[in-house]
Parts: structure tokens; sequence; C-alpha cells
């Protein structure tokens, strides 16, 4: 039975829908709700549906069923955005929210690295979706990193982006940095999608592209030498003759979001498989063993840094590797183990990775014949400066990054290993944004390099 009490807390509600409306700009729904119980003047100090207990039935079914007039709460500011789809392969975990002045805060999901304060965002890979010719602007947040226990924001390392109207077809344009960290993009959408990366994006599926365009070439031999954490297959390419006289090393994309490695393997592998004179004469003065997506998970996954399990590929290099946390890195070493077994030690491995600076990370751990390492890497870096766009050098005498790739096969199996960073905003050698046909060239000039290295 409906009780005079009860009837006045349903036209509370009724009130509190219709202020709800009236605020939120509606104006059609509210005139449809006035037609049934008559507003009722609010009593100083009372609030609508505040009475104790009890929520108004008109305030359940807004709930329920959401505004009375279509979308007028929950539409944005008429910016011509609509959406940023990450639903594809290699996009970056995310989430976004319009700011009051009408930019998209893209927030970034960081990845964490087990028992560390380490984590890492900063691989972007999305597509925008807003009206053609409008001017979107996006914010990136979650850029305060940290690196090897200390903070280190990649706020000052996101001077560009790329951009691609169909995900194949890339262009760089600059950043916008603001105070606190914070980095704005501004760009005009060229059609309804714009693709939006960090750098130019190699994908699984570009790898399998490479992998089905060089696995009959006589020169080939893919082998494979372990799975991801989720089962992903490991596959190490070998270019060339494993008789050569000296064998080398490559490993590309331990950190996921670096994919300009990648690009220069391509170019590397497409020269020493080019059948011309040179490419002969490379390949009788050595042979190419490449692991190119070290951690494929993280590349399906759009992750930036660590593997599924928590774990920096590039580290603890210094120590056996973890099977069970870090399974491909413990793939590689046993890989790596076989072939000092078989007298066939690498005598020179690469480790490629983007940062904002491109140099060469030479290491320095306490081994016996440092200063012989020393020089070669000192010939290594002139024959990059005198081969290929390389200008931007080494790091200095006092530099020591336990753990890597670089640092931990030095000191453990006594093999000349390096990191090789490229610069992911800017090519000083070129005077330009680096894109994929940069670092493929580059890849294909170090062919020569590595020929002129061994001689
Ligand atoms: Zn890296």
């Amino acid at each position: 039975m409906r009780t005079k009490d009860g009837r006045r807390r349903d036209r509370r509600g009724w009130l509190l829908a219709i202020v709800f409306c009236l605020v939120l700009g509606g104006s059609l729904g509210a005139t449809a709700m006035l037609k049934d119980p008559a507003p009722r003047r609010i009593p100083p100090g009372e609030t609508p549906g505040s009475t104790a207990g009890e929520t108004p039935a008109a305030t359940d079914r807004e709930f329920a069923e959401g505004p009375a007039v279509g979308g007028a709460r929950s539409a944005l500011p008429d910016t011509g955005f609509k959406f940023i789809d990450t639903g594809f392969e290699n996009a970056s975990p995310l989430w976004y929210e319009p700011a009051e002045d009408g930019a998209i805060l893209v927030h970034l999901i960081y990845d964490h690295e087990r028992s560390s304060k380490n984590r890492a965002a900063g691989h972007i890979h999305f597509r925008l979706h807003a009206k053609a010719g409008s001017r979107q602007t996006l914010e990136f947040k979650n850029l305060d990193n940290v690196w090897n226990g200390q903070p280190g924001s990649v706020a000052r390392e996101l001077k560009a982006l790329v951009v691609s109207a169909d995900g194949r077809e890339w262009r760089s344009v600059p950043t916008q940095a603001l105070p606190e960290n914070r980095i704005r993009l501004s760009i005009e959408m060229p059609g309804p999608q714009l693709f939006i990366a960090r750098v130019e994006p190699y994908r699984i599926s570009d790898l399998d592209s490479l992998l089905t365009r060089i696995r009959r070439s006589r020169q080939v031999k893919i082998t494979t030498i372990g799975e991801t954490v989720e089962g992903r297959l490991l596959e190490i390419v070998r270019i060339g003759n494993p008789r050569a006289p000296f064998q080398v090393f490559v490993r590309a994309r331990a950190h996921p979001w670096e994919s300009g490695g990648n690009w220069v393997v391509e170019g590397l592998v497409d020269r020493l498989l080019a059948g011309d004179a040179e490419s002969k004469r490379y390949l009788r003065r050595y042979c190419v063993h490449i692991l190119p997506m070290a951690n494929k998970d993280g590349v399906a996954l759009g992750r930036t840094r660590f593997n599924l399990r928590g774990r920096d590929l590039n580290r603890n290099w210094d120590q056996p590797a973890d099977s069970e946390l870090a399974p491909e890195n413990a793939a590689l070493e046993r890989w790596l183990e076989g072939m000092i077994r078989a007298g066939h030690k690498p005598d020179l491995a690469l480790e490629l990775h983007n940062d904002g600076n491109g140099m060469l990370h030479i290491s320095r751990p306490p081994v016996p014949r440092l200063a012989e390492h020393l020089r070669r890497m000192e010939t290594f870096e002139a024959l990059l400066r005198k081969r290929t766009w390389f200008t931007e050098g080494s790091t200095k005498e006092s530099f020591r990054n336990s753990g890597t790739l670089g640092d931990g096969w030095l000191e453990r199996f006594d093999v000349d290993a390096l990191v090789h960073e490229f610069n992911c905003n800017w090519i000083a050698g070129l005077q330009t944004a680096p894109l994929a046909r940069h670092w493929k060239e580059y890849g294909a000039n170090l062919a020569l390099v590595l020929e002129e290295y061994f001689r």
C-alpha cells in the first residue's frame, strides 16, 4: 500500500532525476518526466533523495538503465575524437580519458620487474579514431619509469612518434614537452583513423613474413632453440656456412618496445642473401646467428620491457639463466654453450636496443684480457663510423652495466659482446628522424663492417 510518506519519497526521487537531466543538459527527457508527478519545492537544508535508508525508485531506474536523455551524460566535448583501438597485434595496453581542454589523456600501463622496484611504460602503438580533418591532442601519462632502481622518466626520451594511416607507411612527428614530464602530441587527422607508435612497429607477423621469405635459401638454416613463457617458439636464424672462419651472434628485441633492432636485422639478412659478389665475400669470412625476437610474448602483448614472469631479458647474464623465470634466456644460454662445445664460440655478439642516445655500450667487467677487448671494440666502432651512418659514440671508461648480455657474455663466456643502442628519436649522421628504412640501411652496411672487422 502506498503511504503519503512513500509518495513524497517517490516525488523526491523524480525531482532528483529531473535535476540530473536539467543539469546535464537534457531537456527532452525532462519534459516527458514532468508529465506525471508534480515537482515539489525542496525545503531549505534538504537534499533531494536524501531520505535515510531508501533509494528513490526513479533513481534506481536511472542508474540501472542509464540517463533518460540519450548519451548526454557520457558525451565527450565535440573535438571529433571517437576511440582509441588497442585490439590488435602489438598494440600497447592503456586506458584514456578526456581532459578539460579537449585533449585525450592516454594512460600507458606499466609492466613490472619481479622482486624489484623497476617498472616500464613507453611502448606506444594504437589506432586513433577521430573525425577526418579534426585536430587531436593526446597527452601521454605514466611515463615515470624506474630503471636500475632509479626513477627515470621516459618523457625526456619521447621526442618523436611515428604515425601512419594504414599501419604500413609511417612518418615521424615531433612531440611537445610540457613541465612535469608531460608529453603531448598534436596531430591533424588525415582520415578517420591513424596509427600512432613510438617507433615503426615490427610485429611477430613481420618476423614470420621474413622467415617465410628466406627459409628456402641454401644459405639459411632456422633452428628452434626453445620457447617463451607463453610457448612461442624462439628461432636462431643462421645465415652462411657454420664452418666459416668467424662466427657472429646478433640478438634483437629483448625489450619489446625497441623494434629498431628488428629492422637492423632485416637489413643485414637481406644484404647477406643478396647473392651478389659482395655478399658471397662476406659469407666466406663469417657466419651470422640471429635470435631475432627474444621477447616474443612482450611483442605480441604490446609490453614495454620485461618478459611475462617479470624478468628483464637483458639482465641477470652475470649468472646462469633461470629456466623457470626466463626460459627465453635459458634457451639462448643452452644454445651458446652448445656452440662453445662445438668449437664455434661467437667472435662477436651484438645485442640490439633502442633508447634516446644510440650509443655502443662497452662494458668493462674485470676480465683478464679487457684491454684487448677494448681495442677490438674501438676497431668495431671506427668501422661503424666509416661504413654506416653511426656517429653516436660509445660509453665512457667508468661505464659498467652488470648483467646485460654484453657484460655477462664477456665476463662468463669470454665473448666480445656489446649492447648496441639505436636512438629512437634522431639519427645524427643523417640529420633525420629514424624510420624502418634507415635501420635496414644500417643493417645492410653492417654486413660490410663485419667483413672488414674480421680481416
Ligand atoms: Zn633495451
